[in-house]
């Protein structure tokens, strides 16, 4: 992944306010990379990284809100390479309609080795790293045994 990072923000209702937090305090550092959000998270995201004058308006990519398909969405981006970077403030006291699109945009991230936090030290500990501002090659598994395997069956 390049220097300029692609960094996918997404949080659930109940941790919207937390994220927006986090933004706020690291909003210096996240200018310099390309945002994309789920609906509703975007709308407050793009809010919040323009709410001072910090320099030209910053615009944030916007898929689907979560529940009408924008975590599947996201999950696409990350098999295509896309998203370096996911900070995702999922609610864990709340039942969500769109469960199952959560738990298989989760596992995406394992699969393609995103980095992914879904709590604020963890996203502060991302951020703070050296390697948030750097070039960094990320190791993918190599899964073409697994293809291989499907074909000959
Ligand atoms: P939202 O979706 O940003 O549209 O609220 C979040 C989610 O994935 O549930």
């Amino acid at each position: 992944m390049r220097k300029q990072k692609n960094i996918a923000l997404v949080a659930h209702d109940n941790r919207k306010k937390d994220l927006i937090e986090w933004i706020r305090f690291n909003k210096k550092k996240l200018r310099n990379h390309l945002i994309t959000c789920t609906g509703s998270t975007g709308v407050l995201v793009e809010q919040e990284l323009n709410n001072d004058t910090l320099g030209h308006q910053l615009m944030v990519k916007k898929m689907k809100s979560g529940p009408l398909g924008g975590d599947q969405q996201l999950g696409a981006m990350i098999a295509e390479g896309e998203i370096d970077v996911m900070v995702f403030f999922w609610d864990p006291m709340s039942a969500q309609p769109h469960d199952v699109d959560v738990k298989a945009l989760l596992r995406l991230t394992v699969l393609y080795n995103v980095v992914t936090a879904s709590n604020r030290s963890t996203a502060d500990f991302i951020i703070s790293s050296h390697l948030f501002d750097e070039d960094y090659e990320t190791r993918l598994k190599d899964y073409s045994s697994y293809i291989q395997r499907s074909i000959d069956l």
